[in-house]
């Protein structure tokens, strides 16, 4: 019978054989300063190393390497209010709460993540005040923290606030919750989505495991309330650094109506280092899906610098100079080489 509780202890994930006895010491440690938590939804599957691997602390999180950082995607250097970030001229992000459904042992935010309760209303009215005084903002990003874990009351006064400010045209919500605690898609969370502007939901979800009966069940009752889904995965070692994991993984996506946008390189969180691949063995996962896959199913795979300089798509690279001006040597998804040459 599946418990309706969240795993949040060291103790509970010993007594739930998630995590050996002897471990426990050194998990400790690591739940002083990363918070633990499972959702029933997670656990029922997390006999599945790529699950478990995602959720479940390990001793592997004490070890901080010396370039990894407490901010990596530089949210902070570029934060006007609170909560807020505005990198690029035409959208922020506001994490409008720091509470997450299941707290992801990768996280890139696990240094902010953790703390109950939504964004205080002195910080969202400085925020929201930030967005109103700049017309160049057209797209309001939200994530946190998890978005969808806002009861939908909130998520729709929070909305409304948002359609107030005429140049806001989208908001897009960064999001575990259909996946990892699917119940949580009620009709009254639809019904909050409902709005103008125009709501994107970008699910989170890295192995094809996660795509359980009830996760597909709650993905179709969004699609069908015309809300459009994408999804972002962030590519992690021991999870999903395969390509059949991928392809099994993008495939479910778009057979749920989601559509793959952005295979995210894992990024340099404090103590993720046992996560990360080389770009090199990125860049080979996504040449191998490519033909393999239809174009519809593959993302961009992306690099987000660190330091707060954006996203940067990384690859493979299909092109190289050519010997004459003008000349290209292209290679198709089979690894043959063509010339192509520029008209005129
Ligand atoms: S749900 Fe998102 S914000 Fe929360 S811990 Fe996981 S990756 Fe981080």
């Amino acid at each position: 019978m599946t418990q309706s509780h969240a795993t949040t202890t060291v103790a509970q994930l010993i007594a739930e054989g998630l995590a050996p006895p002897e471990a426990q010491a050194a998990l400790e440690q690591v739940a002083e300063t990363f918070r633990i938590r499972l959702t029933p939804q997670m656990r029922a599957v997390a006999g599945a190393e790529g699950i478990a691997r995602q959720f479940v602390p390990g001793a592997e999180e004490l070890v901080v390497r010396p370039e990894e950082l407490a901010d990596p995607i530089g949210d902070h250097a570029f934060s006007p209010a609170p909560g807020l970030t505005h990198r690029y001229p035409d959208r922020v992000i506001l994490a409008a709460t720091q509470t997450c459904e299941v707290y992801c042992r990768f996280c890139f935010r696990r240094e902010t993540v953790g703390s109950d309760g939504a964004l205080p209303e002195a910080d969202l009215a400085q925020a929201l005040d930030h967005v109103a005084r700049h017309p160049e903002i057209w797209e309001v990003i939200l994530t946190g923290g998890d978005p969808l874990s806002l009861s939908p009351r909130r998520i729709a006064a929070l909305l409304a606030r948002i359609a107030a400010i005429p140049h806001v045209q989208v908001v897009r919500f960064h999001t575990r919750v259909p996946v990892v605690a699917p119940e949580r898609i009620t009709p009254a969370l639809i019904e909050a989505l409902e709005v103008r502007p125009a709501v994107y939901v970008v699910v989170h979800c890295n192995h094809p495991d996660e795509l359980t009966e009830a996760a597909g069940d709650a993905l179709r009752r969004l699609s069908r309330a015309g809300v459009p889904l994408l999804a972002q995965t962030v590519l992690l070692r021991g999870v999903n650094d395969r390509a059949e994991v991928l392809e099994a993984l993008f495939r479910g996506l778009i057979a749920r109506r989601v559509k793959p946008y952005y295979l995210h390189h894992c990024d340099l969180a404090k103590g993720t280092g046992h996560f990360r691949t080389t770009l090199a063995e990125g860049q080979a996962l996504m040449a191998a899906l490519r033909g393999r896959l239809s174009g519809i199913c593959l993302p961009t795979y992306v690099l987000d610098l660190p330091g707060g300089a954006g996203k940067v798509p990384v690859g493979p690279n299909y092109l190289a100079p050519g010997d004459a001006a003008g000349e290209h040597l292209v290679t198709d998804w089979q690894g043959g080489v063509h010339r192509y040459r520029d008209p005129g």
